[in-house]
Order: C-alpha cells, then sequence, then structure tokens
C-alpha cells in the first residue's frame, strides 16, 4: 500500500471546496484525516466555542465514516508522532494567517523537516488571503472603503466539489474537545452570576451550512432593507459555519451570485470579514492593543463602580432594552444581531466608559463564531480606537436605535420577558418606560443616556488634547 499523507483539519471543517484537500487527495494515496485539540487556542474559549467545534467534529467524521482521528497536545508532536505511527511523510492543511495560527504554522512546518516530514500550507479560509491587497503605493489599506474598491476588483475562483479520498481508518479514540483546561474557561473576572451550561447549538456541520443558504436564498434579496432589523429573520446567520469552516466564502458568492442591492450588500458585508483579517495580517498587535495610538490616553473607568457597571452589561440588566436584549440574546443563543452586537458594544465604551476589551473578552467567550480578527476589530471600530473612518462622534443613542430598528418591540420583547406586555413604543425606553409605567421588576437604567454621551464627547476631546500635546 503507498504510504499514506495526513490531512489537518483546522478552521476548514468541511469537504467540498476544501483545496488544500484535494491537494492532499490528488496524491492519490490514503488519508488520514486528522484534528488536533490545541490547549493553547481552546483555553481562552468558553463552552459555547468548544461545545460548537465538538459538535462539528463529530458531524465532519460522520462524513468520513467516523475516519477523523482526534488528538490533544502540543501540534508538531502529535504530527510526528502520527506520521511515524502510519508511514506518512507529508502533511497538508490549509493556511492560517492570524496571530498564533501563523507562529505555529512556521514552527510546525520547521519540526517536521528535520525528521523529513513536507508540511504542505495551501489556501486559506478567505477568498483573497491575508495581506494580499495593497493600495498602489505597497501599503495595506487603513480603511474598509479603499480595502473594497480593490477586492472588488479581483476574481473570486470558482469552488470545487469534494474530492473522492481513501480515508485510512484507525482504531477509533474517543472524539472529545471539553476537558477541565480547556473549554470549561469562565470569565472569572467579574461576575459568578454565570450560566454554567452552554447555549442550545444550533445545527452543526457542512449539510446545515447549505441548509441556511438555500433558506436565506428566499431572503437575501430583501437583505438591504432588512439586514438591521434585529427582531426580523434578515440575516443569512452563517457567521459560526464561516468561523468554523463549514462553509467557504467563495461558496457563498458563487451561490448568491446575481443581480440586485440585497445580493451586493450581502456580499460587501462578507467583505468586512475578509478586511478585518486583512487588518490583522499586518497589524497583530491590534488583537489587545489600540489601532489608534492617541485612543492610548482615553480615560477609562476600572474602579469597582465600573465593575458593578460592566457586570449589569454582560448580563443584561442595564435598564436599556436594546442593549439588554442583546446581551440576553447572546447569553441564551451564544449568536448576537449585527445591530445590537454594535449598540451594545457602543453603550459599554461610550455611555459606561468602559474598556473595549473587557466587552471583547466577554463576546469571544460566549460567541459561537467568536472569531479574533472579526471580534477585536469590530469591536475597536464601534469603541472609536479602531478602523472607523468618523470614530469620534459615533456614539449610538440605544433608545433611538430600538425605535428605528425593533420599532414593534419584537426583539426587546423576545429576550426581556419582563417588557412583555407593554407596548411599544414604551417598551424600547430606558427602564421600560417613566414613573409608574416602568414594568416593576425591569431594571432601571444603570446610567442617563444623555449625560454620558457628554462625558464621553469630554474625555475623546481630551484624548486627542493629551495625545497633540504628548507629540509635542
Ligand atoms: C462588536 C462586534 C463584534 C463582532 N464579533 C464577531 C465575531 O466574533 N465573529 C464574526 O463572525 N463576526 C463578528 N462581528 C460581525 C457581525 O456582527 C457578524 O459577523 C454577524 O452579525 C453575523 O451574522 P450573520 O452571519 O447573519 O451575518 P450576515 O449579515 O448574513 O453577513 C454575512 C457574513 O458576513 C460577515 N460579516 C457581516 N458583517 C460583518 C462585520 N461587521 N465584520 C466582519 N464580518 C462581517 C460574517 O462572516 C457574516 O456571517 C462583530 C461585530 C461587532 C460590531
Amino acid at each position: 500500500m503507498a504510504s499514506p499523507v495526513i490531512f489537518w483539519f483546522r478552521r476548514d471543517l468541511r469537504l467540498a471546496d476544501n483545496p488544500a484537500l484535494t491537494a492532499a487527495a490528488a496524491l492519490g494515496r490514503p488519508v488520514v484525516p486528522l484534528f488536533i485539540v490545541d490547549d493553547h487556542l481552546l483555553a481562552p474559549s468558553g463552552l459555547a466555542r468548544a461545545t460548537y467545534l465538538e459538535a462539528t467534529l463529530r458531524s465532519l467524521s460522520d462524513s468520513m465514516d467516523g475516519a477523523l482521528v482526534v488528538r490533544r497536545g502540543s501540534p508538531s508532536e502529535v504530527l510526528r508522532e502520527l506520521a511515524k505511527e502510519v508511514g506518512a511523510d507529508s502533511v497538508f492543511a490549509t493556511g492560517d494567517t492570524a496571530n498564533y495560527g501563523r507562529r505555529r504554522d512556521t514552527q510546525v512546518a520547521d519540526d517536521l523537516d528535520t525528521v523529513g516530514i513536507a508540511m504542505h500550507y495551501v489556501s486559506t479560509p478567505y477568498i483573497v488571503a491575508p495581506g494580499t491587497i495593497r493600495s498602489k503605493t505597497g501599503d495595506p489599506f487603513k480603511v474598509f472603503t479603499a480595502f473594497r474598491r480593490v477586492w472588488d476588483t479581483l476574481e473570486c475562483e470558482a469552488p470545487v466539489d469534494a474530492p473522492t479520498v481513501s480515508w485510512l481508518t484507525l482504531e477509533s479514540e474517543p472524539l472529545t474537545v471539553i476537558s477541565d483546561s480547556a473549554g470549561k474557561v469562565r470569565p472569572a473576572f467579574f461576575t459568578n452570576r454565570l450560566p454554567d451550561t452552554p447555549p442550545p447549538l444550533p445545527p452543526v456541520g457542512e449539510a446545515a451550512a447549505w441548509e441556511l443558504v438555500t433558506s436565506f436564498h428566499s431572503r437575501i434579496d430583501r437583505y438591504d432593507d432588512t439586514r438591521n432589523e434585529p427582531g426580523v429573520d434578515g440575516t443569512s446567520a452563517l457567521s459560526p459555519h464561516l468561523r468554523w469552516g463549514t462553509i467557504h466564502p467563495r461558496q457563498l458568492v458563487a451561490a448568491f451570485a446575481g443581480p440586485g442591492d440585497g445580493r451586493r450588500v450581502w456580499i460587501s458585508e462578507v467583505t468586512w470579514r475578509e478586511f478585518y483579517a486583512d487588518v490583522l495580517f499586518h497589524q497583530p498587535h491590534s488583537v489587545w492593543e489600540n489601532l489608534q495610538p492617541q485612543m492610548n490616553y482615553l480615560q477609562i473607568d476600572r474602579d469597582a463602580r465600573a465593575v458593578a457597571r460592566f457586570e449589569a452589561w454582560a448580563l443584561g440588566e442595564t435598564g436599556y432594552p436594546l442593549v439588554d436584549a442583546g446581551m440576553r440574546q447572546l447569553l441564551e443563543t451564544g449568536w448576537m444581531h449585527n445591530r445590537v452586537r454594535m449598540v451594545t458594544a457602543s453603550f459599554l465604551v461610550k455611555h459606561l466608559h468602559l474598556d473595549w476589551r473587557w466587552g471583547a473578552r466577554w463576546f469571544m467567550w460566549r460567541l459561537f463564531d467568536g472569531d479574533l480578527a472579526s471580534n477585536q476589530h469590530g469591536w475597536q471600530w464601534t469603541a472609536g480606537t479602531g478602523t472607523d473612518a468618523a470614530p469620534y462622534h459615533r456614539i449610538f443613542n440605544p433608545t433611538t436605535q430600538a425605535e428605528r430598528f425593533d420599532p414593534h418591540g419584537n426583539f426587546v420583547t423576545k429576550y426581556v420577558p419582563e417588557l412583555r406586555g407593554v407596548a411599544a413604543p414604551q417598551c424600547l425606553q430606558p427602564g421600560g418606560g417613566d414613573g409608574l409605567l416602568a414594568p416593576p421588576n425591569y431594571a432601571k437604567p444603570v446610567v442617563d443616556a444623555k449625560t454620558e454621551r457628554e462625558e464621553a464627547l469630554r474625555r475623546f476631546a481630551e484624548a486627542r488634547e493629551v495625545a497633540k500635546a504628548a507629540r509635542g
């Protein structure tokens, strides 16, 4: 029998349109499919993401007649041992372009090379590999519109079908991702009032992604009108699938090709994902550092009152209905609507004066789609520390946002039961309404939004002044 090759699955948990798998299969040798549970990656994730991953791996393994080998440990060691065990001399994987992944991949290729094993990285989880697009002067783009202008001119490759693969089945091992050291981490830095269980899982795996594609086909032409309304099923909900690679954006561009604003705007949203991966590629420090250094001078609250306010925000008890509904949607479902992500993030930074990193960590703990590039840069954009071209004055008013995007209160009353029975627009107001009208069991507003908006503007102006003075 020809010696097998190893296929190392990472953020590409699918068989169709997986160029690295196609390249491995093209050798015509048996393939050992492998996933490595790397505690370094899993430790900071919460139970939500770990559970989603485990279920997705089961689905992937089922699609290979149970052949998936799941091992835990350092990638170099696991690969070396498995290669020795099965007599493999090549490993294939999809390229990773995020911080840890890039470092790990270089190290793994070097380590395997020393024992005569060839490591092949093919393609990426993006349509255009991060780091590729540059301005005429050769610089990376700092704002989305300029990036997209170039991205739009590039050809998106056509997706390819799943290759025919002869999987090599090893003696089966238990498929577990969650352990004592990984996937159970709770952000103990703030509150003890956390759910012990992950949110209920949506359907996972490649087939589930395609079911969403089919259902979104009937809605995409209305996307431009409905995408901002959290009470309407207006978006695709494909983000966890893109996060884990059960579908590739190339496949989606092909599936949703056609005329019309809905499709055009939807692809433009997918381009945000590509943009943020590109920003991360060029500026890896942006994961936890302000992209705009002048914002290092912004006054941020970190005292006991700040911690109490953070807890109210995280648990959906701020007394601002749209913010609370969004935060409870996150806790209950592991997902949050994009408009509400922006409103809740803006509220944390600009009304509560807290550090965007606190919020970003919380989101990463509970989101099924938690993705370093999209999450950290989504936070930085909203906080005014990142790539937003007009960052300072964009302060979302949580009440007018609710009136505009959830006018009938469908979303707010779905996630905040205390407000059920209170008609819109009253249920959208701070505290669910004034005085006697307020439902007695709903939280009182944690701050006065108007006062804190002024305070945020003052702090932003001050940060700019201090930064200017520091520059001399
Ligand atoms: C503070 C904040 C944090 C975020 N954290 C994440 C995250 O961890 N993971 C994540 O995938 N997205 C994140 N986003 C982006 C966006 O909110 C989600 O991608 C979107 O809500 C997913 O829902 P959907 O699949 O129905 O999106 P659709 O509207 O159907 O869009 C299609 C796809 O385009 C991409 N996309 C859409 N909007 C954005 C955006 N603003 N930035 C980057 N990609 C986008 C996603 O992959 C999405 O699945 C964040 C946004 C903000 C403001």
